[in-house]
């Protein structure tokens, strides 16, 4: 058997046990929050609810079906990590001893790190460059966010943020538990991200370190306010390149979706039935209205 087929042969074997894991990873990360805020405390967390409006099922179905596809990517590039691991590409380990355990959870804690300086900056090109933002516009359809919104992307948008983990993991030793561990972060993260209910407490985004890390209304006002809040888990990178909503602190101090919005905010919220019908082309003037906060276009 050649080398090129004996690779192939590797992938067709691995690739099922890899999907399985994402896909369970996704069901369990989104159905789980979905079913713990928008099912079981769905009433008690009613004034947290940061827009008034419920998005209609058929979005959740959409973004399900998107989200499928972005599973089958996210599994091909890790089968791919796997495989280039076992034939010494990627810096994948199994054996905790090699680096210890500080490092283990330290490289982690980088990854994210990384990985979210890596999501602000494709992020602010997808929304600059109209070709990218052709992409990006699938995961923007979800004007109001659903928890099933974390995975609902283009294919092309997909393979962007998969690629993230090659690139981390050819330069940096990764152990498998940390990978793991990473994803379901990044899962989490993202689900919450996109639930539609504040769970942070009131004022976090004033806080001086705590406050670094993002709201769920800080990614929420980006799926309405794009383009603002490009920042996936943490502010900083929005707060020192001017990106971040003028109003996401005041938001944050308020909380409840209607009756305690700012004055500033209340004319956008109260026509949001109008902006969820919103066609592409205007949802694409907003979203590539503004490469820096202060600029006006592009
Ligand atoms: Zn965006
Ligand atoms: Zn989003």
């Amino acid at each position: 058997m050649t080398q090129f087929a004996s690779i192939v042969d590797e992938f067709r074997q691995i690739w099922p046990y890899i999907f399985a894991g994402d896909l369970a990873r996704y069901l369990i990360g989104a159905g789980s929050v979905f079913l713990l805020i928008w099912v079981l405390f769905r009433s008690r967390l009613a004034a947290r609810k940061i827009r008034g409006i419920t998005p209609p099922a058929g979005q959740i179905w959409r973004e399900i079906g998107y989200s499928l596809v972005t599973v089958c990517i996210f599994a091909t590039v890790g089968t791919s990590i796997g495989i280039g691991s076992m034939h010494g590409l990627f810096r994948v380990y199994t054996d905790i001893s090699l680096y210890g355990w500080p490092y283990l959870v330290g490289s982690v804690v980088a990854m994210i790190v990384v990985q979210d300086a890596y999501f602000y900056w494709v992020h602010r090109l997808m929304h600059r460059v109209p070709l990218l933002w052709k992409v990006h516009a699938t995961h923007h359809r979800s004007h109001n966010p659903t928890p099933w919104t974390a995975y609902a992307f283009d294919p092309g948008e997909a393979l962007i943020h998969a690629l993230f983990m090659p690139m981390f993991v050819a330069v940096v030793p990764m152990h498998v538990g940390g990978l793991f561990a990473f994803t379901a972060h990044m899962m989490l993260r993202n689900a919450i991200g996109h639930c539609g209910y504040e769970l942070f407490p009131k004022g976090w985004a004033d806080r001086p370190i705590l406050g670094l890390v993002t709201m769920v209304t800080h990614h929420d006002m980006h799926h309405e306010h794009a383009p603002r809040n490009f920042g996936l888990y943490f502010t900083w990178w929005d707060r020192l390149m001017g990106t971040e909503h003028p109003e996401y602190r005041a938001r944050t101090k308020l909380m409840t979706p209607d009756n305690g919005m700012p004055d500033s905010l209340k004319g956008a919220y109260a026509s949001q039935a109008g902006a969820e019908s919103r066609a592409g082309e205007s949802l694409e003037v907003i979203a590539l209205s503004g490469w820096g906060a202060n600029e006006e276009g592009r």
